[in-house]
């Protein structure tokens, strides 16, 4: 494998906490696996605010456009929540999103067997499961015009949001959902509400004609968003990638990363456009927060992070057997009973987020001596 760089964005809260443990996850594949990973640091959301001004400096910006792929913690806090919205630390994080024109949000849905009995639903409707949501990032009724709220002569007032898409939009999400359904057990569902909504009927046209024209082996349904819903609590094991557009998206994906427990196991990926030289921008992320109230504490769950990583060898380096060693890892060590204070249960051994971390590590070593024995 040749050098590939990971510009690395801990941000505030938590994110500084967990992202370390990323880091010595990523010093563990170089040193045992072969990889060559260079990283570097920068500064976004509040304490980029702090130390220049600005919640995505230029410099930030540049290293951004020039990685390989980015690992990024968390950003926000209270101590910035009076800053003018424009320099408030989420700025940073939209900011850099649409400067990288990431437009596809990837988020999975899986269930550890140990935590099988902390979700809300029953342990045989989530057990094994293994779904991912593709979510269209940069159009909808989030970005269409008209939109805005005005006051009619009569006194009423009139909110207004437009949902738009155009089909280059339309082709190229369903694109990243085939592409990676054709990495997984290639079936697609896309979500959509054609039968009221003109905007999604051509949304589920334009889908079908890509399908038909380059991805005729992956398996395409198409189902209405309310039905969606309804089926993602009742059998979500039906699914493996769903594609729908942004507010559906927003929706959905929340709903199905909540079916298998806490916030602190939940990874996600941005991707961006191929550029002229075939590189996609990626960007990997814990779903949470900076998580203020326990920020410092060595208490924060790094799973997310080190799944977010585990994302980043699968999508943008193509190191599949690597992304499973890595996930088998926290299988196993979440088996072995050891949990953050996030996903305790009776019997668990408590372990802080360091603790964590080198248990991660001390368990890929174990696995890997077991590959190569087997190998
Ligand atoms: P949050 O995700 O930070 O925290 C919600 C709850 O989950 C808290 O009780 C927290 O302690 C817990 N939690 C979150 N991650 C955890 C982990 N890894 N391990 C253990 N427990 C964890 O959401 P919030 O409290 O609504 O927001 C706090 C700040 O984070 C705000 O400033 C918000 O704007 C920001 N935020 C940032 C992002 C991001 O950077 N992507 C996402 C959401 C919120």
């Amino acid at each position: 494998m040749s050098v590939k760089h990971i510009l690395l964005l801990p941000g505030d809260g938590i994110g500084p906490e967990v992202v370390k443990e990323a880091e010595k996850i990523i010093a563990w594949f170089n040193q045992n696996k072969g990889t060559q990973f260079t990283t570097s640091m920068a500064y976004i959301g509040g304490i980029a605010y702090d130390k220049t001004g600005t919640p995505l400096p230029k410099e930030t910006l540049e290293a951004a456009h020039e990685a390989d792929a980015i690992l990024l913690g968390a950003v926000g806090g209270t101590q910035w929540e009076s800053l003018d919205y424009a320099v408030r630390p989420e700025r940073g994080l939209l900011g850099i999103r649409k400067e990288l024109g990431l437009f596809a949000n990837i988020r999975p849905a899986m269930c550890f067997e140990a935590l099988a009995d902390a979700s809300t639903l029953k342990r045989e409707v989530i057990s094994g499961l293994d779904i991912v949501i593709v979510r269209e990032l940069t159009g909808d009724v989030y970005f269409g015009t008209p939109r805005g709220v005005e006051t009619l002569p009569d006194g009423t007032r009139k909110g207004v949001n437009t949902m738009v898409y155009t089909s280059p939009e339309v082709h190229r999400i369903a694109r990243v959902a085939f592409e990676l359904a054709q990495k997984r057990n290639k079936k697609v569902c896309s979500v959509d509400k054609a039968n009221v909504l003109e905007c999604t009927e051509m949304w589920r046209e334009e889908v079908q004609k890509i399908h038909d024209a380059e991805y005729k082996e992956i398996a395409l349904s198409h189902m209405y968003v309310d039905n969606a819903a309804m089926q993602l609590v009742r059998n979500p094991k039906q699914f493996d990638v769903m594609v729908t557009g942004n507010i559906f998206g927003d929706i959905l994906s929340d709903c199905a990363a909540m079916l298998t427990g806490s916030l602190g196991m939940l990874p996600s990926a941005s991707l961006g456009a191929k550029d002229k030289n075939g590189k996609t921008s990626a960007l990997y992320e814990p779903v949470h927060g900076s998580a203020p109230d326990i920020a410092g504490q060595n208490v924060a769950n790094p799973i997310a992070t080190i799944l977010s990583f585990a994302m980043m060898l699968r999508y943008s380096f193509n190191l599949a057997k690597e992304a499973d060693l890595l996930e088998k890892a926290i299988t196993e060590v979440l088996a072995q009973g050891l949990r953050t204070a996030d996903i305790m249960q009776d019997g668990g051994k408590k372990v802080s987020t360091t603790q964590m971390g080198d248990a991660i590590i001390k368990t890929l070593a174990v696995l890997a001596k077991k590959e190569e024995k087997a190998a």
